[in-house]
């Protein structure tokens, strides 16, 4: 995840890398949210004057922890953006520290396998998404 700013010969050339990251390697896995496979990076930058623009695509899948109902759950994703830096007596820059916060950014604090998520059953603790339960709590379809 680094560019050699040699490598930029003039201002119109942009230079690309791509690469699958582990996610091992960045540490970050948390407890609400996981990446089981590598990451794919596909990264091209511009070189203006003392200044970088790194337009950056990754695309990948994460592992949730449903909320309501405590199943795992994967999530397919993608995420564009676009980082700058100033190199001014540099040779060369790592993007790394800077895709980690990108792919740590959107952390959720609570998140559901499905909008309509039933959840466990309070009583139970049955998952209600399989169906309702047998007992008298809030997953049987019992009027109260
Ligand atoms: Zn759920
Ligand atoms: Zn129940």
């Amino acid at each position: 995840m680094k560019f050699w700013l040699k490598d930029f010969k003039d201002d119109n050339q942009s230079v690309r890398i791509s690469e699958d990251i582990d996610p091992k390697a960045l540490d970050l896995d948390t407890t609400v949210m996981q990446f089981p496979d590598v990451i794919a990076l596909d990264a091209e930058a511009w070189r203006a004057g003392d200044e970088l623009t790194v337009q950056t695509h990754l695309e990948g899948e994460r592992r949730f922890t449903c909320s309501k109902c405590n199943e795992p759950f994967n999530n397919v994703f993608e995420k564009d953006f676009t980082l700058h830096y100033d190199i001014k007596g540099l040779d060369s820059i790592s993007i790394e520290q800077d895709v980690r916060d990108e792919l740590l950014l959107e952390l959720p604090i609570r998140v559901l396998c499905r909008p309509d998520c039933r959840g466990l059953c309070d009583r139970c603790g049955a998952n209600l998404n399989n169906g309702p339960c047998a007992c008298a709590g809030t997953g049987s379809q019992q009027p109260k």
